[in-house]
């Protein structure tokens, strides 16, 4: 960080700047660790060009936060400065998770989820990860996953030979295998990105969310999340399913969810997810 943008976040701050930390861990922006006499602070950095996906990150934790079911770190500012756009947020001092902070988050997590709209999609499209995501409202669930979720990711892996043309199912197919498994599905308010990387429990035992591809759609949708790489433990999904229950189709559903996040990881990172999103593309279409 160059002297002259640390002043920029000083005067912005209105705090004197003591000590900046890089902080690894993001795969997309430099970020940074601002300490003041007062206060820490969380900054990410990239092109300028980035502004709109801060932006939505911006509105998305500020909405998540909004609901007061589960904490988000308070967006100080959105903003660029010279070539570089930026992120400045409360820093979340975090601890190593108990199994009672992830019962905690467990219920959060169902709380957030009780938050309903009467559509799936959200006033704006996204990102998950660098990919865009497009979140144009639906009334039915089906064709929400459908054609925002699933078709953009398989035309995507289509364009760069990572899947061949009749390994990607007609909407149609799509719709009518999905059409049981998707009876009373509600919207819910997600995170939508939530990896294990992307929650963080502060010092004091409190669950805040972070990085969120927001928007209203199945709530199962952020289990299989937590699900695809390793898990939360046991104490979160006794809690989160006391209050949102699984049902007969919920394993194929949590199947079939974890397809857009193979195949986002498929887009991103290449042929190792292939595997994966074979099976499940056989298995359901
Ligand atoms: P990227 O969008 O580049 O992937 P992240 O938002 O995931 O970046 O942040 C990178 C790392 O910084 C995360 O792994 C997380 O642990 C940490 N982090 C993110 N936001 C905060 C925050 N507000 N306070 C403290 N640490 C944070």
């Amino acid at each position: 960080m160059n002297s002259e943008f640390q002043e920029y976040i000083s005067n912005l701050l209105n705090e004197n700047v003591t000590k900046i930390n890089s902080v690894s861990g993001g795969d997309i922006s430099e970020a940074f660790k601002i300490r003041t006499s007062k206060n820490a602070y969380f900054l990410k950095t990239n092109q300028a060009s980035t502004l709109n996906m801060f932006q939505t990150e911006a509105a998305a934790l500020k909405h998540i936060n909004d609901t007061k079911t589960i904490k988000t770190p308070k967006v100080i500012a959105v903003d660029t400065f010279k070539n570089n756009a930026f992120l400045l947020m409360e820093f979340i001092e975090s601890k190593t998770p108990t199994n009672s902070d992830f019962e905690t988050l467990g219920f959060q997590l169902a709380a957030l989820h009780s938050h309903s709209v009467d559509y799936f999609g959200w006033e704006q499209d996204n990102f998950i990860g660098t990919l865009p995501q497009s979140n144009t409202l639906h009334k039915s669930w089906a064709d929400f996953y459908v054609n925002e979720r699933l078709q953009p990711q398989l035309r995507l892996a289509r364009q760069s030979n990572l899947l061949s043309g009749n390994e990607c199912p007609p909407t149609e197919k799509m719709l009518q295998a999905l059409q049981p498994m998707f009876q009373n599905t509600k919207p819910s308010l997600l995170h939508g990105d939530l990896w294990g990387g992307n929650y963080i429990i502060s010092k004091s035992g409190e669950p805040y969310l972070i990085d969120p591809a927001m928007y209203y759609g199945h709530s199962e949708v952020d289990i299989a999340m937590t699900k695809l790489f390793g898990g939360f433990g046991d104490n979160f999904y006794k809690a989160y399913h006391s209050v949102h229950p699984e049902d007969a189709h919920t394993t194929s559903r949590i199947d079939v969810y974890q397809l857009y996040y193979l195949l986002v990881h498929l887009n991103l990172f290449g042929n190792s997810y292939y595997g994966s999103v074979s099976r499940i593309l056989q298995k359901y279409f």
